[in-house]
């Protein structure tokens, strides 16, 4: 026959709780040498449980968010770009946006860090156990119009609109015709005060009419994004032309 603890050790096992499995030994003997209570113990094995579960659930949606890379917000040199605002920029880490679905947009030159502070957003959310997805604006239409070709429209704008949060990189990097245009508006129309949307852009606000093929297009869908959002204009240099000057220099040297 087996004692109550042979059958706990297994039952832990068959349950997949490893984290638990391994660290009843140690508690047992704790609660047996009178250093902690029994609730004491049962609370330091499911907190264990818990970090697991927690730990790994970030590292699927961090897996499955497709970050180019790796950004985070203690990398990024606010005395680059001093006009930022770098109170509201790190409150976004906070993810309080994400509570009525508010979005966030970059805007601004290339290089200044828009995909930088995206990323950096995306990963602290993937982090709070959020689902994020990352994708450039031209994959995304380039999706979009191939499953409308196929007849699985429907199904392909349930996965972008399901995640709470999507970070749409680079609208207006390469232009957007009539049909695009529709179909961004309806994932954006679709995600609109219930799930937040980051979009970075190289585009000032009111020149998005001629990046679209259609202006009224183009106006519903900032409509949306801006209604409840948060809106960063970063004007300052590039900082890939700061680290490329800097190499120049250094060879000069
Ligand atoms: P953008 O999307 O605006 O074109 P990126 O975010 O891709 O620019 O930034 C270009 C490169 O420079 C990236 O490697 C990014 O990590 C880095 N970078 C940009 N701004 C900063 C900054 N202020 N501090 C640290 N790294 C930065
Ligand atoms: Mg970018």
């Amino acid at each position: 026959m087996s004692t109550s603890y042979q059958t706990l050790v297994a039952g832990l096992s068959e349950l997949g709780l490893t984290a638990m499995h391994d660290g009843v030994d140690a508690v047992i003997d704790a609660v047996n040498s009178g250093s902690m209570s029994f609730t004491e113990g049962l609370d330091r094995l499911v907190s264990m449980e818990l970090k697991k579960s927690r730990t790994r659930r970030m590292e699927s949606i961090t897996a499955a968010a497709h970050f180019p890379s790796k950004k985070t917000f203690e990398q990024f040199d606010f005395s680059f770009q001093p006009d930022l605002r770098k109170d509201e920029i790190l409150d976004l880490q906070e993810l309080r946006f994400m509570e009525d679905g508010s979005n966030v947009l970059f805007i601004g030159l290339p290089g200044v860090g828009k995909t930088h502070l995206a990323i950096a957003t995306g990963m602290a959310a993937a982090q709070k156990g959020r689902t994020v997805y990352f994708i450039s604006c031209h994959e995304l239409l380039e999706n979009l119009r191939k499953a409308k070709a196929e007849n699985r429209l429907e199904y392909r704008m349930r996965h972008y609109a399901c995640y709470s949060l999507l970070v749409i990189d680079e609208v207006g990097y390469l232009p957007i015709d009539g049909e695009e245009a529709n179909l961004l508006f309806q994932l954006v129309a679709r995600r609109y005060e219930k799930k937040s949307t980051i979009v970075t852009t190289n585009i000032s606000l009111g020149k998005w009419g001629d990046m679209f093929g259609d202006a009224m297009v183009a106006n519903a869908i900032l409509d949306r994004l801006l209604h409840h959002s948060k809106v960063f204009t970063i004007k300052g240099r590039s900082y890939r032309t700061k680290e490329y000057s800097e190499k120049v220099a250094d060879a000069k040297q």
